[in-house]
């Protein structure tokens, strides 16, 4: 390992690439059985979403679409706001479709609960969530997740998507960053 190898940053591994691949390869299944039948928009949310979207979509069976939206939640502070502006949006008209909003990870749940309500006023058939991680504050608002990859402690996590200042998303595992990283 070279000193400009990123996993020398990690402090914990807390789900590691085979884990993260046997969920994902979990949710796919629930999932198939869930639309059979019918196709299905994926909506990935970037940029964190990316690595769930590409190992979520090439696992499912059933017939996809996928589209990308690019939200940004966060005003100056590091807390969610609920104030979400559309930075990116949908190239696709959802009117009768399926939509199945995918996430790296739910924290204060508000920015999914806006996406969610946005999309639900565009007219599709259906919007459901898929998240790999959630945070335990996610259960504390009203928005209902169908499809949940790993219930995650209250730690701040990077890898397979999930940055800090734009780093890390691409480790194919996700771990907790040691302290000399941010201190
Ligand atoms: P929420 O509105 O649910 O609080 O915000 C969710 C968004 O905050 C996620 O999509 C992600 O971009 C960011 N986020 C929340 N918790 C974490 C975390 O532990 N690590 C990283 N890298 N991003 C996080
Ligand atoms: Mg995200
Ligand atoms: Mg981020």
């Amino acid at each position: 390992m070279d000193s400009n190898d990123v996993s020398a940053d990690l402090a914990h591994v807390l789900y590691t690439k085979e884990q993260i691949q046997d969920k994902i390869a979990e949710l796919a299944v629930q999932i198939d059985r869930d639309y059979e039948g019918r196709d299905i928009l994926v909506v990935g949310v970037l940029k964190g979403a990316v690595m769930v979207m590409a190992d979520l979509a090439r696992a499912l069976h059933s017939h996809v679409n996928m589209d990308w939206m690019a939200v940004s939640s966060y005003g100056s502070g590091t807390t969610s706001s609920g104030v979400v502006r559309i930075l990116k949006d949908l190239d696709t008209d959802l009117m009768g479709k399926h939509v199945l909003i995918v996430e790296d990870i739910i924290d204060s749940g508000l920015t999914l609960s806006w996406l969610k309500s946005n999309l639900i006023s565009r007219g599709p058939a259906s919007v459901e969530i898929c998240t790999l991680l959630r945070k335990p504050e996610a259960a504390k608002v009203e928005i209902d997740v169908k499809y949940v990859g790993f219930d995650c402690p209250n730690e701040f996590v990077v890898g397979y998507g999930l940055d800090f200042s734009e780093k890390y998303r691409n480790l194919d595992f996700i771990g907790t960053l040691a302290p000399h990283v941010y201190q």
